[in-house]
């Protein structure tokens, strides 16, 4: 059988753990390429108007495998870890996508349900009960694929602390790569803060990481940093953050700007995102506070290339004024 990840939403996170998750019990596993004006166009006639720009492109990555595969994986993640939830859109996403898939032929959807809110160690049972109730897959080679997957998960975040990106480490995830050489001279040190498949979505941030790479920008993104570290340091907001992604986007800034660890941050936010909304005023209350620049990128469908490089390089020369104005940042920790 040959099963379709959609290259959307959580692919950018955890593809390393479900390839190798699905491919242990015995599956054929095919992704869809990057995302493209097509696959975007495709999700927008399709998705509902209010819906983020990912959810969209979630829903043009599932045309894209629909005639490739004999069904496609659409976890319903409600919780990644203990007291904590996703975005509502994550939990809703296997009844969005199963509400249309008759409409545009799609596969049958792989739906496994994920909570790990109460108790983490549900989520082997979850896994093991989708592997035999999915594919009758006995327990054993349930536990061995899921320790399998759990490896090539690791393996990955050990490269992301190693400073590397989901672009240097997931298959052929660069839309380009940087055209010219570095700047001569000081880099600037960017913070790189929003959810993974947003910055990460070279098409829908408009190649931002190309870019900011071209003009020699040193990114910093949340994934180099230890998850807990990142949890322990989203702690300092008045009121404690639901979602998983929320946290890692507060912890980041927090600990970026307490430990003077960029000269500037970059906030890319998704248009109609309930969370992104919430935190934005956080985070920009954080950024003034502690003397940082803060630029917020709001995207949607029909984000435009020329606005985006004229900002990026204004933010950026105002950055280099600053620094030689009032002196480097520390190196980071
Ligand atoms: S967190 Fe925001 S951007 Fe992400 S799926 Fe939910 S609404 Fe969309």
């Amino acid at each position: 059988m040959r099963v379709g990840i959609p290259r959307s939403l959580l692919y950018y996170k955890y593809l390393p753990f479900w390839k190798t998750f699905l491919a242990s019990v015995g599956l054929e596993v095919e992704t869809s390429p990057m995302t493209n004006r097509k696959i975007l166009a495709d999700g927008v006639k399709v998705a509902e108007n209010e819906l983020c720009v990912p959810v969209k492109a979630f829903y043009g990555h599932c045309l894209a495998l629909r005639d490739r595969v004999d069904a496609l994986f659409v976890p319903r993640v409600v919780s990644m870890e203990e007291r904590a939830y996703t975005c509502p859109k994550f939990l809703g996403l296997p009844d969005m996508i199963a509400a249309v898939a008759e409409r545009l032929g799609l596969p049958p959807l792989l739906t496994p349900h994920l909570n790990q809110r109460e108790k983490p160690s549900e989520f082997k049972w979850q896994l093991i009960n989708f592997a035999r109730d999915e594919f009758g897959i006995d327990r054993l080679d349930a536990v061995a694929a899921l320790e399998s997957a759990k490896l090539a998960q690791r393996q990955f975040q050990d490269g992301l602390a190693g400073g590397r990106t989901p672009l240097d480490l997931l298959p052929q995830s660069r839309l380009n790569r940087p055209r010219r050489r570095k700047a001569a001279g000081p880099s600037k040190r960017i913070g790189l803060l929003g959810h993974p498949y947003n910055i990460y979505d070279g098409y829908i941030t408009q190649n931002l990481i190309a870019r900011l790479e071209e003009i020699g920008a040193e990114l910093v993104v949340p994934e180099m940093t230890d998850h807990h570290a990142l949890m322990n340091a989203a702690t300092d907001v008045p009121k404690q953050l639901y979602w998983t992604y929320e946290k890692e986007i507060m912890g980041a800034i927090n600990l970026w700007t307490e430990k003077r660890q960029v000269d500037g941050v970059i906030y890319v936010l998704a248009f109609a995102c309930g969370p992104d909304s919430l935190i934005q005023v956080l985070i920009e209350h954080r950024a003034r506070t502690y003397n940082v620049p803060l630029m917020s990128l709001t995207i949607d469908e029909h984000s435009g290339e020329a606005g985006l490089v004229t900002r990026i390089e204004a933010f950026t020369d105002m950055l280099m004024r600053k620094r030689r104005e009032h002196g480097n940042v520390e190196a980071v920790a």
